[in-house]
């Protein structure tokens, strides 16, 4: 593993420090090999939500799969022409947030490839709905959707299966924390999907955010791991100040993150604290409204 060169890193927030990935540039607009098989692409919109961006990955060379077309943006899909052209055969997304399926209709139209998706839902079409299991063969790979809400309840993540490589949407992100937002965002089955992962004997993750992961059995102990001492800290909080509201809850239980990703966290304690109550750990309901432990 690359440690030596993790102290580049000086500018990200001292949170969710995983496996130090190595420090390539991730530019927009410019398409890198990550495999014999797969590509990726940046696509121009970073933010708060996204890190450096959505990726958009290219499976294939003969016959293309475009996993996550990100945003409506003409140079971005022009990168994505230059490298699949007339190859492009499927366009599938993981799910339908904006900075993931946006620019999948009009990449349809200028390819007249198969949109392939969970199901319509934000603005997104799919010409086919597809779903935990649906194999897209071609005669190169062989790339299977695996069913995995959580982050999204249309979540899907795709598998090459001749080289063991996740393509993993939101489910699992190198750079940017995966928001959990109820009632379409559930933790208690986002840790399901997480162990779900766990079976497939992966080599490494491509993450809709961020760099290559390539130590995946760890980065997912980590992530359910991190969730569960996220839990058991709310909880324990939440029996020292409570009844609390989320918006209190959240300084103390996220004292370690910057404070611009307070709004934001909310959500995710919101989504804790549902699972807690079903649980019967805590009491409580919305997001404005006052929570205890039980
Ligand atoms: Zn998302």
């Amino acid at each position: 593993m690359a440690r030596s060169r993790a102290t580049l890193k000086t500018k990200e927030e001292p949170v969710e420090e995983q496996a130090a990935p190595p420090p390539e540039p991730l530019e927009p607009y410019v398409a890198r090999a990550l495999s014999p098989m797969v590509r990726r692409i940046v696509a121009p919109n970073p933010n708060l939500f996204t890190g450096p961006g959505t990726n958009t990955y290219l499976v294939g060379i003969d016959e293309v799969v475009v996993v996550d077309p990100a945003v409506d943006d003409d140079r971005h899909l022009d990168a994505i022409m230059g490298c699949g052209g007339d190859r492009i055969r499927w366009i599938a997304v993981t799910h339908t947030h904006i900075d993931h399926g946006t620019g999948a209709a009009k990449l349809a139209e200028r390819t007249g490839a198969e949109l392939l998706g969970f199901g319509p839902k934000d603005g997104f079409k799919p010409s086919r709905k597809i779903g935990d299991g649906h194999i897209i063969d071609s005669t190169e790979f062989r790339l299977r959707a695996i069913h995995t809400p959580g982050h999204a309840s249309n979540h899907l993540c795709y598998l090459v299966e001749e080289e063991r490589m996740l393509l993993s949407g939101d489910h699992i992100n190198e750079s940017a924390t995966v928001v959990i937002k109820p009632p379409d965002g559930d933790m208690a089955v986002y840790l399901e999907s997480l162990e779900k992962l766990k079976k497939l004997r992966l080599r490494s993750i491509a993450p809709g955010h961020g760099r290559l992961i390539e130590n995946p059995g760890e980065t997912i102990d980590w992530y359910i791991q991190h969730r569960l001492e996220r839990e058991e800290q709310i909880l324990s909080v939440l029996r020292e100040v409570g009844p609390a509201k989320i918006a209190d809850l959240v300084p103390i239980v996220y004292a370690d993150v910057a404070e611009e990703r307070w709004p934001i966290a909310m959500h995710t304690v919101h989504a804790h604290l549902l699972k807690l109550a079903k649980d019967g750990k805590a009491t409580g309901r919305t997001l404005a409204g006052k929570w205890s432990a039980s």
